[in-house]
């Protein structure tokens, strides 16, 4: 096989993708700020790294899934970071979802040790972590991509070089627009279904194969009719994502109205004390408006 992962951040994406590399065969060494987080990847055969910088000396190809811009800067170029043990001829991957810009920046300073950067988001949510049929957004190099198909062929299906560096996260933001376009449709309908006094598990059952559905109303309607708002993907990511594409919008001159007003009713959830809670939470701040509940 051949190549040694480094794998840094282990919560809901990390844990179940650095866990396929394991079962993969891949020799892993991984790092978790929280050192009860690496625990059971090292009971199944993880080496515990003790710094990102450690990670990277026992590593070829070394992988990210942290959080925002800022968290990617600390682990790859802060102290005892990436940077500080990478050898020339690794490959470092971040899979988080952060702006293009910062991406394109970090990419520049691993260059100059001879080191590339693949910026590769992912999307299809927690389950397609656990289930390895994550969709991949891949920016960078052609041959640094082909050198990292392997890897990424144990986490993802579709997986794609949309550009150079920092393309993956371009195309990334793009989705996102279209996840906060069908999550607030979903938590929009479902409010005005209830209060026009429908049985929503009917309505459901009535629609769901019509042309309105999407991923998200099969997945995650059932999870809010459920009044389940555990996270898969926590109400903060995807702030954080609509942040990252207000700014990139900003510089390009770009209006995005559905964007901008999920953007204020995820600040809305937040103020509400939802922070931590899955996305499909949105739907509080819709009953917050109506005073009704979306729920069987
Ligand atoms: P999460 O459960 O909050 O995990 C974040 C991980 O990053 C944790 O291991 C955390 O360490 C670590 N981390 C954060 N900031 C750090 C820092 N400054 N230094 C060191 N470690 C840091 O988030 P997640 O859901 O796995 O998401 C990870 C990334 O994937 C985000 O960029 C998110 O937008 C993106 N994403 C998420 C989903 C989804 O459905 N969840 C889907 C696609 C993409 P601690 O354990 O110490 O807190």
């Amino acid at each position: 096989m051949g190549e040694s992962i480094g794998f840094i951040g282990l919560g809901i994406m990390g844990t179940p993708m650095c866990r396929h590399l394991l079962k993969a065969g891949f020799p892993v060494t991984a790092w978790n700020r929280t050192p009860a987080r690496l625990r059971p990847l090292a009971e199944e055969g993880a080496k515990p790294g003790v710094s990102p910088a450690d990670v990277a000396r026992n590593s070829n190809i070394i992988i990210t899934m942290v959080g925002d811009s800022s968290d990617v800067e600390e682990v790859i170029a802060g102290p005892g970071g990436v940077i500080e043990g990478v050898r020339p001829g690794s490959v470092v991957i971040d899979m988080s979802t952060i702006s293009p810009a910062t991406s394109r920046s970090l990419a520049k300073r691993l260059a100059q040790r001879g080191v590339q950067l693949l910026d590769a988001p992912v999307t299809g949510g927690a389950i397609g972590a656990q289930n390895a049929t994550l969709s991949i957004l891949v920016g960078g190099d052609k041959a640094t991509f082909e050198r990292c198909l392997p890897v990424f062929q144990k986490l993802g299906k579709a997986i794609t070089l949309v550009g150079p560096s920092g393309a993956g996260h371009t195309a990334k933001l793009a989705n996102q627009i279209l996840v906060a376009g069908c999550m607030s449709g979903v938590a929009e309908a479902l409010v005005f279904a209830r209060k026009a006094g429908l049985d929503l598990g009917t309505w459901f059952e009535a629609v769901k194969g019509g042309a309105g559905t999407s991923w998200h109303l099969t997945t995650q309607a059932p999870r809010v009719l459920d009044g389940d708002f555990s996270a898969g993907y926590m109400v903060k990511h995807h702030r954080k994502d609509l942040r990252l594409i207000q700014e990139t919008a900003h510089e390009m001159g770009v209006p995005l109205p559905v964007a901008s007003t999920v953007l204020q009713l995820y600040r809305a959830l937040q103020s509400m004390g939802g922070d931590e809670l899955g996305h499909q939470a949105l739907v509080k701040v819709y009953e917050q408006l109506t005073g009704v509940k979306a729920r069987r």
